[in-house]
């Protein structure tokens, strides 16, 4: 039997370890963190005692790589999947505005959707309409070298449509600027979400905390398949013998017994254990703040389970019962603030759009992940590496690698499976 040592718990090392141990290859997986899932996690509130999420995470029907790994590990039902898009904004007259694809069938429900979107004008929906009939046929080429946001005006979208839908779903989706995002990543995710069937532009939530939904079922599925889990253990060094890794040294062990090693952790962390250049990796990342904002008060009046924020540097807000945990993303302008600053700022704005006595509020919490993904910008695109290295037997995964979609789960999920694919084919 054919041993494996992944490094790092998050969803790609996981997703990693879940097929490698179903092929019945023996895997120990390092993470360094007393808890499983990286950057997707979710802990007890203290003061409330309710589970909330390291931030919030919402997944799309077009996330095939993740759907087919809840489905391996058996948590598909912790999740809750719409049958139709259904998207519900609001604006700061404290109207709602819907895209809502639940009439007619595909593809003319989403074409409905958008010329039903009123907070966009005639013209605009139209000039809408007529870019994403137009998607199929843009040249990949044109787009490498392009932002976001030039490529949208080049394609007639004005600044209203701009603000009313194409910064909330590419902030949301880039995590960062407009500007300074790849237009072939966003062409991409487009041609996803509106191209691949109805189920594609559809929204997925998860029903419990993130550790809950989906890290403690790949934890049971590894196990159940002999797999090994060591938390709080940190690799911090490799030893390298003709262009092959001999040992893995952490900071309460070392390691020498294993065929394949898999990096599943971010590029920073592998620059602390050894120059990235040395496995040809040539990209250097830079990376944006999420900020999460959970505000507990009794009588929350709002129905849906989550609405986007018009024109706002709130973009998000989740309905949960009796607390609203409203999103910031590209939030690095928020970095150098106190909390109580960002509190303020946030019920502020947040006032603008919904009925809130501040007096209810209960209690409150700011969460920032300060490197929360990295920028994907068009100079990285083709530089984002494999998952083979310049070592035979060392492997890399993570959201980062070149999965040809942005930092999300989803890419995580995906380097995992590839990775895990790789290591197979060589046996
Ligand atoms: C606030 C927030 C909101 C997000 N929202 C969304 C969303 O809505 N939709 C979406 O799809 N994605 C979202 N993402 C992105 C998504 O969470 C990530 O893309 C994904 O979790 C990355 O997984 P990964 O396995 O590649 O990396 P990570 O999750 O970073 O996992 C790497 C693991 O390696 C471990 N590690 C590092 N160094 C070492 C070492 N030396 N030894 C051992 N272990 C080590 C780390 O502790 C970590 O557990 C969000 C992220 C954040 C932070």
């Amino acid at each position: 039997m054919k041993n494996c040592l992944v490094i790092g718990g998050g969803i790609a090392g996981l997703t990693a370890a879940s097929i490698l141990t179903s092929k019945n290859i023996s895997v120990t997986l390092l993470e360094a963190s007393p808890k499983l899932g990286g950057r997707t996690y979710s802990f007890k509130d203290q003061e409330t005692k309710t589970t909330i999420d390291n931030g919030q995470h919402i997944l799309m029907g077009c996330y095939i790589e993740t759907l087919s790994f809840l489905k391996q590990i058996g948590a598909e039902n912790n999740f809750v999947f719409q049958q139709n898009l259904k998207l519900i904004f609001l604006s700061k007259d404290k109207n709602k505005y819907q895209l809502n694809a639940d009439k007619l069938f595909y593809p003319l429900n989403l074409l409905c959707a958008i010329l039903n979107y009123d907070v966009l004008t005639l013209s605009e929906k139209l000039s809408f309409i007529g870019f994403i009939l137009r998607l199929p046929f843009i040249s990949q080429r044109t787009l490498k070298t392009k932002n976001v946001l030039d490529w949208l005006i080049q394609n007639n979208q004005n600044e209203n449509s701009i603000k009313m839908f194409w910064e909330i779903l590419g902030v949301g989706a880039l995590n960062t600027n407009l500007k300074n995002a790849s237009a072939l990543l966003f062409h991409n995710i487009l041609m996803q979400i509106f191209f691949n069937g109805n189920y594609s532009s559809t929204i997925v939530l998860p029903k419990f905390g993130l550790s809950e939904s989906i890290v403690e079922p790949a934890e049971k599925y590894i196990f159940k398949n002999g797999g090994k889990i060591i938390t709080s253990e940190k690799v911090k060094e490799l030893k390298i013998l003709n262009e092959k890794v001999i040992e893995v040294i952490t900071d309460k062990s070392s390691y020498k017994d294993f065929d394949f090693v898999i990096f599943a952790t971010p590029l920073f962390s592998i620059e602390k254990i050894i120059d990235p250049t040395l496995l040809g990796v040539n990209v250097d990342l830079t990376y944006s703040t999420i900020l999460n904002i959970h505000i507990w008060i009794d009588d929350v009046a709002l129905n849906e389970k989550f609405y986007g924020l018009l024109d706002s540097p709130l973009h998000w807000i989740f309905i949960k019962y009796n607390h609203i945990n409203i999103v910031i993303s590209d939030a690095d302008y928020l970095d150098e603030k106190s909390k109580v600053e960002v509190y303020n700022i946030a019920i502020m704005e947040l006032q603008k759009f919904i009925d809130i006595d501040e007096k209810k509020i209960k209690h409150y919490k700011i969460i920032k992940e300060k490197r929360a993904t990295f920028i994907p910008t068009k100079e990285i695109l083709d530089l984002r590496p494999s998952c083979k290295t310049k070592f035979s037997n060392l492997f890399l995964a993570g959201d980062w690698t070149n999965t040809g979609l942005p930092s999300t789960i989803e890419s995580a999920a995906k380097s995992g499976r590839l990775v895990a694919e790789e290591i197979i084919k060589t046996l």
